[in-house]
């Protein structure tokens, strides 16, 4: 007997519906591309959102065309999201920062038939244009541009084209497995692979970080998603904000830390979302205007494993809870957060505390284990580690339009990443499985080594990597970059080391540099600092 209850599909035009229906008054602050800020509201994203859906209709684009977007977090690409997606178009948000050859490879294999583009990518749109064979529509997003009208020929305005429009558009029904959006990975290896979302996956994402233990996004918060809406959808916080109604702050392209804590004491923001390499940059200008980041209740920080000491100088100087999370854009993002369970609460402070650093625990929706390499379970003792392996709801199938894929293993998907999860399901990320290093038959963290060196007052930032050696293979070496005005030698460093892990564990050397090479994402690029120093521990 079947279940007697509606059948609705799950779209993300539900999603806009709900915030102009019951939230229609709640702010969005948006900082434009050229630092000035608008305040709307999600009535008015989604009025403008069905009247760029109904524009983008009447172009007569095929059901399914991939609408590409190189652009901040803003109120247009916010309204960008649902116009495309909710008419049955695929929202594929570009990463700009990546090299010109990977935006030509990525655009031209999602066939993007429209562009749009904030002023800041002019110049890179117009360097691009040439190549970009199968786009038929460039759209600066913003008001008619001279710019933009010398340099790229054919181009056409947000603002204008809105107003072909037609405010009364319908946003259509269909099936919920549609696809709605699509996202690269930075293709560390090999070229990008595009990860395509469904409807469907993107609502039930968005019930999954929307339950309390996860990130529960309020209709009392305000919002400030750091991550950008390029990266996993800005980890689905625009879906999810407008499923709870809550205020946002879209940052712009202004990132650093001046800028980022001007905007929390301004619109008094609640959450705030990012990668590690963000706070680091917020909270010394945090520390040398002397704002307490007052409003500030929750961050959620993933991306890259954060470090404790972050957690805890939020925690101890800023009254600011960290969530810990983890996911890849494999997952929509969403795979664990650190949440504490009722057991904890009698735990003294300081084991709780220890209990927060970990990647945290699987929402509802996102199954885990650990497998070896023979792909036989590993158990969940919090000590044993291995291949970390996911399956749920907004969890990859296959890549988008790619060859001879032979992803999931009965089922699971291979994160790639080397964890260890206890009974109660926590997991810890050891390392990225090329990351991690092995010396002479033992297995190494480099997250761990890395957490070690971050706390160490004297140094900016760290990486460790596994470089070659003639006796073990290979052995941690440790990339830092000193704090300003501090001269710390390398002795202290590794001195810093003594008691916290086993001697064996302790970096080899530790090298000096001014900047750690960053991918597109804000990412370490390990492999990059392996190049540089592979000769470190030879000869
Ligand atoms: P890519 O960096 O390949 O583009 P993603 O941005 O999707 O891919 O990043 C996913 C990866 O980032 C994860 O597989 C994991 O290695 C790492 N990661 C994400 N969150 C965390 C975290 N909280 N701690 C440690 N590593 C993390």
């Amino acid at each position: 007997m079947l279940g007697q209850m509606m059948t609705q599909p799950l779209l993300i035009s539900s999603l806009i519906n709900h915030a102009e229906n019951y939230h229609g008054q709640t702010e969005i602050y948006s900082v434009e591309t050229d630092n000035t800020v608008t305040e709307t509201n999600w009535s008015e994203v989604a009025k403008n959102a069905r009247n760029l859906a109904s524009a983008l209709t009447k172009l007569g684009l095929e059901p399914q065309a991939r609408i590409g977007t190189l652009a901040w977090n803003n109120r247009r690409h916010l309204e960008i999201y649902f116009a495309t997606s909710g008419a049955g178009f695929v929202c594929h948000t570009v990463n700009p920062r990546l090299f010109p050859e990977q935006l030509t490879y990525i655009i031209n294999h999602a066939q993007d038939r429209v562009l749009f583009f904030d002023a800041t990518f002019i110049p890179l749109v117009a360097a691009l244009q040439e190549n970009l064979t199968e786009v038929q529509h460039f759209v600066l997003m913003g008001p008619r541009n001279e710019d933009a009208v010398a340099q790229i020929p054919g181009v056409q305005f947000y603002d204008d084209l809105i107003e072909t429009g037609d405010a009364n558009f319908q946003w259509p029904s269909f099936d919920e497995n549609t696809a709605s959006s699509l996202c690269y990975t930075s293709g560390t290896t090999g070229n990008p692979k595009g990860v395509l979302y469904s409807h469907r996956s993107t609502v039930l994402h968005s019930f999954g970080a929307n339950t309390r233990d996860v990130i529960g996004f309020s209709a009392l918060d305000v919002v400030l998603p750091v991550v950008p809406m390029f990266h996993v959808n800005a980890w689905g916080s625009p879906y999810a904000c407008a499923m709870s109604g809550s205020r946002m702050v879209l940052p712009g392209p202004d990132l650093h830390g001046e800028a980022l804590v001007n905007l929390i004491d301004t619109y008094r923001v609640t959450l705030a979302m990012g990668v590690p390499t963000i706070w680091q940059g917020l909270l010394t200008f945090a520390e040398q205007s002397g704002s307490k980041l007052d409003s500030l209740e929750r961050t959620v920080i993933g991306g890259a494993a954060c470090p404790p000491s972050m957690i805890e100088t939020f925690r101890e100087t800023y009254g600011v809870d960290t969530v810990h999370a983890w996911g890849m854009s494999e997952m929509s993002p969403l795979g664990t957060a650190n949440q504490p369970l009722a057991k904890h609460r009698d735990l003294p402070l300081k084991e709780q505390y220890k209990l927060r650093e970990s990647q945290g625990r699987p929402c509802y929706g996102v199954e885990l284990k650990i497998v070896d390499d023979n792909g036989d379970d590993l158990p969940h003792d919090g000590e044993t580690q291995g291949d970390l392996l996911v399956r749920g709801y907004w969890v990859l199938d296959s890549y988008f339009q790619m060859q001879d894929q032979e992803l999931l293993q009965d089922g699971w998907f291979a994160t790639g990443d080397v964890a260890t999860v206890d009974p109660d399901g926590y997991m810890t990320i050891r390392d990225r499985s090329k990351d991690i290093i092995k010396s002479g038959g033992e297995w190494i963290s480099s997250v761990e080594l890395e957490n070690i060196a971050v706390a160490h007052p004297s140094l900016a930032t760290a990486a460790v990597v596994g470089v070659p050696h003639p006796k073990w293979d290979e052995r941690p070496l440790l990339v830092a970059v000193k704090a300003e005005g501090e001269e710390p030698t390398e002795e202290e460093v590794l001195a810093f080391y003594d008691g916290k892990i086993a001697k064996w564990q302790v970096p080899d050397k530790v090298v000096f540099v001014d900047a750690l090479p960053l991918n597109a994402t804000g990412k370490v690029l390990k492999r990059s600092l392996r190049a540089d120093f592979k000769d470190a521990l030879v000869g």
